[in-house]
């Protein structure tokens, strides 16, 4: 790109749906000429903003925006400790933003610079919940009405919040009435209470429930949310075979993969793993030694295209297919980015959708077209997505510190959320 240079590097925080999102902002020399990435990591949002202004900034200004591979190799190690999640999210809003630029000085949009288009369309699955499995099932008929082929079903969220003598703090979150958890002490810290026996026995009876009414013509998702004991996800693996799931969504904890091993020689559910890993190389063993099925990653957290790209590229040689994290805390340029690579993949998986308000949509512009659950891209150069950042503005970040994170077991014990 000859004479480009970075001039820019800003991060804008802003909270149209009422969470907090960061968007990299890399300016070039050429008038006009930018590149959006997302760098959301919505728990530590200013930290991400000061490593991308304080360090990211200084580090990129001058540098040639076409050298993308370089910046990132580079970008990862200058502090010398690497990866986690807040420099990862810092790097991502780079690397996006220069994928971003990429294409627009190619005049095409990112997914051709990927490898081109794969597929017609690409399949989303939405969110289900309820308090019972007569309320999910309602859910999920409003949802096939819509047009989804694959919902992901949760009965009081991830797993029953609340215990009777216990008030939520996050009252969003369904209390599901048929899971009874065990009695709380006289006094308690408080926190989102749940109890993981009593949630792992209540997955079954709501997939016999819904495979019961609804039958097997359409796919179902269950995300374990690491919340339970490797034994009892074994257990439950077993058990869902029966009811033919789509995936699993991480059944243990990071800390304990490697009971997949024992998972997979004792069932055939398939499994998709990773939302919480944070580098590459952490799914490199379960997918060479085929202990999943689904790369479950959070593209920001990573680093971005460019690393996505290529563990994806490894999955494919393996038979593993791609499951990008698309929930609300990611940017619609986040967004954009998992559907680029969506459409690039040949072993494409699934990807999670979650609605965005008129706010979002009026603040970010070339959102996708959402149809029949299938997610359509424009054809505009680059990720085909801008920010206004006047109406930006008019969402301010909230930071704090997230309550629903505070999960603990009846007896008051602090758990993963
Ligand atoms: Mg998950």
């Amino acid at each position: 790109m000859g004479n480009l240079k970075i001039t820019g590097v800003k991060t804008i925080l802003t909270a149209p749906g009422g969470i907090d999102l960061a968007v990299v902002k890399v300016e070039t020399n050429q008038p006009g000429l930018y590149g959006l990435g997302c760098a959301t990591f919505t728990q530590r949002i200013h930290a991400v903003k000061t490593a991308i202004d304080d360090y990211m900034a200084p580090f990129l200004i001058g540098k040639d925006p076409a050298r993308i591979e370089d910046i990132w190799q580079s970008a990862c190690v200058s502090g010398y400790w690497r990866s986690g999640p807040i420099m990862n999210n810092a790097l991502s809003g780079v690397d996006m933003a220069l994928w971003d630029i990429k294409g627009k000085v190619a005049g095409l949009p990112v997914y051709e610079l990927l490898g081109g288009q794969c597929r017609d369309g690409i399949p989303l699955y939405c969110h289900t919940d309820g308090s019972d499995e007569f309320e999910v099932e309602d859910n999920i008929r409003a949802r096939m009405e819509e047009g989804y082929q694959y919902v992901r079903c949760q009965m009081g969220m991830y797993g029953g919040a609340g215990t009777d003598d216990l008030k939520l703090i996050a009252t969003q979150l369904a209390r599901a009435k048929n899971i009874q958890p065990k009695r709380s002490p006289r006094s308690s810290t408080p926190g989102i209470y749940f109890d993981p026996d009593a949630y792992v026995r209540s997955v079954p009876r709501l997939f016999e429930h819904l495979r019961d009414k609804l039958g097997f013509g359409i796919e179902f998702i269950h995300d374990v949310h690491e919340r339970v004991t490797p034994i009892a996800a074994i257990q439950l693996a077993k058990t869902l075979e029966q009811y033919q799931l789509f995936y699993l969504e991480d059944p243990v904890a990071p800390e304990n993969i490697d009971w997949l091993k024992m998972l997979r020689q004792q069932s055939s559910t398939p499994i998709s793993m990773g939302e919480l890993f944070t580098n590459v190389n952490d799914w490199r063993t379960l997918i060479t030694h085929n202990l999943i099925d689904y790369i479950r990653c959070h593209v920001s957290t990573i680093g971005g295209i460019t690393p996505a790209k290529k563990l994806a590229t490894l999955s494919e040689i393996h038979g593993v297919r791609t499951a990008w994290h698309g929930p609300g805390d990611i940017s619609p340029v986040g967004v954009a980015a998992n559907l680029h690579l969506d459409m690039s993949l040949t072993n494409f998986g699934i990807q999670e959708y979650t609605p965005m308000n008129d706010a979002l949509r009026e603040v970010f512009t070339g959102c996708p077209d959402i149809e029949r659950g299938y997610a359509y891209l424009n054809d505009r150069p680059g990720l085909g997505i801008d920010i206004d950042e006047k109406k930006a503005a008019q969402y301010p970040c909230i930071g704090g510190i997230p309550s629903w994170t505070l999960a603990r077991t009846p007896d008051g014990t602090a758990s993963r959320p």
